[in-house]
């Protein structure tokens, strides 16, 4: 029977378990499951390397965990090693390849093609390189803000674009939240370089964060007249193409969309 899973370090939140098992039955993909697994950094690498003789097919990985996925993979593909980072694993036989599906899902997510837009990013960890990395590969011209500014210069050193100390919120085409603020009911408007009346009607406005609710990010950008793309469509989007490489099926994104919008309890 094939199983497939999450790992992650907490990972009882993840509404990646209800979306593939939805995606699953919905192929009538009988005896295949996924799991949300539980599993410490210094776990990690025995658990992966554990896997394929216990009837997994692949895996994604959470946070803290995407950095070590590299490390334990036989195998990446170009996406995973020019971001630095793997979301999903694959294994056959004892062989373990490392994917990375976070920057494609971000672009599947977007209403249109990003390519000579102007694009704003914020943030400069794991998930910030991977929309970076994404943008400018399809032809944006991204700039990057971060509180820690020695982080913005070095990732766009490393993978493109140009840091923004003070950006210019109305100048935009595309602004993507990619930290953690609003995670823990940060105010973003205190902690980001935006304010809630500074968005414009036509720019395209991503927030990765998210929750039960719809965050005031989003809220606000909405109430301004841009188009917004939820934390949640991305998730969808990146789960999508995973459950593609692990399974050769077409993903069933309503399906995977509506599991991974009502699975609010969790
Ligand atoms: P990470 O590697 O820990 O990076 C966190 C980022 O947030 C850093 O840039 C950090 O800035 C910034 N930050 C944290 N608190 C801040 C504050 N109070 N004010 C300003 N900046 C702050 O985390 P990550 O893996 O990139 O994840 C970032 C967010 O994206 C998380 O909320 C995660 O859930 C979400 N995410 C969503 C998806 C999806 O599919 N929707 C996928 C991946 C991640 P410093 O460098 O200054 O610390």
């Amino acid at each position: 029977m094939p199983r497939l899973a999450v790992l992650g370090h907490p990972v009882g939140h993840s509404r990646s378990p209800a979306m593939h098992s939805a995606a699953l039955a919905a192929l009538e993909m009988d005896g295949w499951t996924y799991e949300a697994i539980e599993v410490a950094p210094d776990a990690f690498e025995g658990r992966v390397r554990a896997m394929p003789g216990e009837g997994f097919v692949g895996a994604n990985v959470t946070v803290p965990h995407k950095g070590a996925a590299l490390s334990v993979a036989d195998e990446l593909s170009e996406t995973a090693r020019e971001v630095g980072a793997a979301n999903t694993l694959s294994f056959e036989g004892e062989e373990i390849r490392a994917d990375n599906t976070d920057a494609q899902g971000l672009l599947n997510a977007l209403p249109d093609s990003p390519r000579d837009r102007r694009a704003l990013v914020l943030g400069a960890g794991g998930a910030a390189r991977a929309v970076v990395w994404a943008l400018v590969r399809e032809g944006a011209a991204v700039e990057v803000w971060n509180r820690t500014e020695l982080r913005s210069r070095n990732l766009c050193e490393e993978l493109g674009g140009r840091p923004v100390d003070e950006p210019n919120q109305a100048d935009y085409e595309l602004i993507v939240n990619s930290t953690a603020v609003g995670l823990g009911g940060e105010d973003p408007f205190e902690e980001l370089p935006l304010s809630a009346t500074g968005f414009v009607p036509g720019q395209v406005v991503v927030d990765m964060v998210y929750g039960d609710e719809r965050t005031k990010l989003l809220t606000a950008a909405e109430s301004a007249g841009a188009a917004v793309v939820d934390g949640i469509e991305v998730l969808v989007q990146q789960g999508a193409l995973s459950f593609e490489i692990w399974t050769d099926r077409e993903p069933p994104l309503d399906v995977m969309r509506a599991a991974a919008r009502q699975d609010l309890s969790r």
